[in-house]
C-alpha cells in the first residue's frame, strides 16, 4: 500500500493542504490580532480622552483633585475598567477600585499626562488594560478557525478524489509497462505498451516499444541467422562427408580430382567464416575503417584491372567510364575497393561469353555515383528487393558452382552505408543488371570539383 503511487500522490496532497491551511491560519491569526490590537488601542485612546475631559473641568471647576474620588468610580464602572488618577507629584487622588487611594502609583500602567493640550500639567489619568481578547474577538477568530479546518478538510476529501482520478491516470501507463516488461523478461517479445500519454511516462512507454521492436527484430534476427548459418554449413560440410564416405567404401579414388573437390569446399567454406566474421563485426560496429581522403577513381582503376585477366577468360569485355575531374573522396580504399570487387566479379559470373561489363563512374549532386553494368542474365524483378539480404540466391545452383557465399551484396551494402552512402539495383531479366553504389563527397571538396569543372 505504502509503495502505491496512489497512496503516495494522495499523502503528498494531504500534507500540502495541511501545511498551506496552517500557514494560512498563522498568517490570518497574526494579522488579525494585530488589527484588533490597534483598533483596541484606538478605543482605549478615545476613551481616555472622554475621561480627561471630564476630570479636568472637574479640576478647573474646584481648583483641587479633592472628593475627585465618587467621579472617578463612576467612570470605571461607566467603562467597565479600573481608573486611576493621580496628582502631578504622582500620588492616587482617585482610584476606582479605591486600593491605591492616597497611595504612590505603583503599576506599570501606561498614563495620561493632563490636559494634554495645555502647558500646566495637573495629573496623570491611568486606565486598566483590556485583560484577554474582547469576545467579539475570540468568537470572530474561533469563526475564522472553524472555517480553516472545514476548508482543510474539505480540501483533503476533494483531494482523495483528485488523487484517484489522477493516480490511475499516471499509474496506468507504468503498469501496462511494468506488465510489459515482465513479460518481455520472461521471454515474450511480442509484448508493447498502448498508450496516448505525451506525458513522461507516455514517452518512457513509447520508448519501452522502440526497445521492445528493436530487441524482437533483433532476436528474430539472430534465430534466423542461426538457422541460415546451419543451412550454409550442411552444404559443403556433406558434401565433403559424402566424398571421404565414398572413398572409405572403395566407391571413389583419392585422387586429384577427389582432393580438389574436397579442396573447394573446404575453400568455400572458410571464405563463409571469413564473410560471416566480417559481415557480424560490421553489424556491431566493431569493424574499423581507415577513412582518407582518396581518389575514387583510382580504385576503380586498381580493381577493374585486378579482374581484366578473369573477364579475358570468360570472353567478356570489361571497361571503364569515369567522369574527368571527380571530386576526391573520404573513403575506406581497401573496402570500397573490396565492394567494386564482389560487384565486377558478380557482374562477370552472371554474364555469358561475348558479354561485357562496364564500370562507369560520375559525380552526381553531392556525391560520386559508381555503376557496375553487364550485359548478363539479368535479375527477376521479384528478387530484386531480396538480392542484398544475406544469404540470398536467385539461383542457388548456379552460385554454388561459381563458389558465392550469398553474403557478397549483404557486406557490400553494410560496407557502403557505413560510408553514408547508398547501394541498389536495376536489372531487366535477359538484357543485364546495373548495381549503384554512391560515396558522399565532403563539402569543400564538392565546391573544388565544381570549380573545376566549371
Ligand atoms: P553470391 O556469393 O551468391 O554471389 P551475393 O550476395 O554477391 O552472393 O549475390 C547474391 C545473389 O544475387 C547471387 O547469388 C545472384 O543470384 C544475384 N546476383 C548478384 N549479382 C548479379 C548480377 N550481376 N547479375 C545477376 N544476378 C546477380
Amino acid at each position: 500500500m505504502i509503495n502505491k503511487i496512489q497512496f503516495r500522490l494522495l499523502m503528498a496532497f494531504i500534507l500540502i493542504i495541511v501545511v498551506a491551511a496552517s500557514t494560512a491560519s498563522i498568517f490570518m491569526g497574526y494579522n488579525f490580532q494585530k488589527q484588533v490590537d490597534e483598533y483596541q488601542a484606538q478605543l482605549d485612546q478615545n476613551t481616555m480622552s472622554r475621561i480627561e475631559r471630564v476630570l479636568v473641568r472637574y479640576y478647573t471647576g474646584l481648583g483641587s483633585w479633592s472628593d475627585v474620588q465618587s467621579v472617578v468610580e463612576q467612570t470605571g464602572q461607566f467603562y467597565g475598567r479600573r481608573v486611576i488618577l493621580t496628582d502631578i507629584s504622582g500620588a492616587v487622588v482617585g482610584d476606582s477600585q479605591g486600593d491605591l487611594l492616597n497611595k504612590a502609583f505603583t503599576l506599570k500602567w501606561k498614563g495620561m499626562t493632563m490636559p494634554r493640550n495645555a502647558p500646566i500639567k495637573i495629573g496623570v489619568l491611568y486606565m486598566s488594560p483590556l485583560e484577554g481578547q474582547a469576545p467579539e474577538v475570540v468568537i470572530l477568530m474561533r469563526q475564522v478557525n472553524f472555517f480553516l479546518v472545514v476548508g482543510a478538510i474539505l480540501a483533503v476529501c476533494v483531494a482523495g478524489f483528485i488523487t484517484v482520478f489522477l493516480s490511475g491516470f499516471i499509474s496506468k501507463p507504468i503498469q501496462a509497462l511494468t506488465r510489459a516488461a515482465g513479460q518481455f523478461g520472461k521471454g515474450d517479445f511480442s509484448q508493447r505498451v498502448k498508450t496516448r500519454d505525451k506525458s513522461e511516462v507516455g514517452q518512457l512507454a513509447r520508448s519501452f516499444n522502440i526497445m521492445a521492436d528493436n530487441l524482437e527484430n533483433a532476436e528474430h534476427l539472430r534465430r534466423n541467422m542461426v538457422t541460415d548459418v546451419a543451412h550454409e554449413l550442411r552444404g559443403p560440410v556433406s558434401n565433403i562427408r559424402g566424398q571421404l564416405e565414398a572413398i572409405e567404401d572403395g566407391l571413389a579414388k583419392p585422387d586429384e580430382k577427389a582432393i580438389g573437390s574436397i579442396h573447394e569446399e573446404i575453400m568455400l567454406l572458410s571464405r563463409l567464416i571469413d564473410d560471416l566474421q566480417e559481415l557480424s563485426l560490421m553489424e556491431a560496429g566493431r569493424f574499423k575503417f581507415d577513412m582518407q581522403i582518396g581518389d575514387i577513381s583510382q580504385v576503380i582503376a586498381q580493381v577493374v584491372e585486378a579482374l581484366q585477366g578473369k573477364a579475358a577468360a570468360q570472353k567478356i569485355s570489361l571497361t571503364t567510364d569515369i567522369e574527368k575531374g571527380l571530386p576526391p573522396c573520404n573513403i575506406d580504399q581497401l573496402r570500397i575497393g573490396q565492394v567494386l570487387r564482389n560487384l565486377v566479379n558478380n557482374a562477370i559470373a552472371h554474364t555469358g561469353e561475348g558479354g561485357s561489363v562496364k564500370v562507369s563512374a560520375k559525380l552526381s549532386f553531392d556525391r560520386v555515383e559508381v555503376c557496375v553494368a553487364d550485359s548478363g542474365e539479368g535479375i527477376p524483378s521479384a528478387e530484386l528487393s531480396n538480392i542484398f539480404e544475406r544469404f540470398y540466391r536467385v539461383d542457388k545452383s548456379r552460385s554454388r558452382a561459381t563458389g558465392g557465399t550469398g553474403l557478397g551484396l549483404t557486406i557490400a551494402r553494410t560496407l557502403v552505408e557505413a560510408h553514408g552512402g547508398k547501394i541498389w539495383v536495376e536489372s531487366e531479366v535477359g538484357k543485364g543488371s546495373r548495381f549503384f553504389f554512391t560515396v558522399p563527397v565532403p563539402a569543400a571538396a564538392n565546391g573544388t570539383a565544381r570549380n573545376h569543372k566549371g
